[in-house]
């Protein structure tokens, strides 16, 4: 499924072929509805993690309570993330909104970096953006948004 999977499963065997050892990780491919709002996530969904019976926390954060989406009056949507109850690594993030698929690159970036959300919920991010919001949920799973 989809056609940024198959350029890194291009580029992985081109390496390979080379000698250079191509690697494709897997639990770091973005899914996307290019609907609008846009769905976008990266990582697991709660069912399949309490299918695993692993513990996460929960952040959410509504874009009705984004700056930008409300001046841009597109404010439907919100994004969820789900971080490791006990080494708040992130295991999901889960954006709807009219940029979601644009968004969930961030979340990307610190799936392969093996971020935790404390570590996004201290980034700096530019205001007023829509990825503030992915800065609030990660704020949200320790209880520390501040504009929701
Ligand atoms: C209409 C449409 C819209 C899409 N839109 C998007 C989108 O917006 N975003 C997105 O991310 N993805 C999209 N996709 C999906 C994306 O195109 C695919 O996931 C991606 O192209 C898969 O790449 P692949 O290299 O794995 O396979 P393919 O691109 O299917 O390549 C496989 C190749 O192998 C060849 N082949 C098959 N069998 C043999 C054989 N026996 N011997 C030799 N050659 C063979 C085929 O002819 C083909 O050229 C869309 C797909 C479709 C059909």
């Amino acid at each position: 499924m989809l056609a940024h999977k198959a350029e890194e499963e291009g580029i992985a065997a081109v390496e390979h072929i080379l000698g250079e050892g191509g690697h494709v990780n897997y639990d770091a491919i973005p899914g996307v509805i290019y609907t609008h709002p846009e769905v976008a996530w990266v990582g697991k969904s709660e069912e399949e993690l309490k299918k695993a019976g692993v513990e996460y926390k929960k952040g959410i954060f509504p874009m009705s309570a984004n700056s930008r989406a409300r001046t841009n009056n597109d404010s439907e949507g919100m994004v969820k993330i789900l971080t490791d109850a006990k080494t708040d690594k992130m295991l999901g993030i889960w954006c709807m909104g009219s940029n979601a698929g644009e968004m969930i690159a961030e979340g990307v970036l610190a799936f392969e970096y093996g971020a935790s959300s404390e570590d996004v919920a201290r980034t700096c991010h530019a205001h007023p953006t829509m990825s503030e919001a992915f800065k609030e949920a990660c704020m949200a799973a320790h209880g520390k948004a501040i504009h929701f």
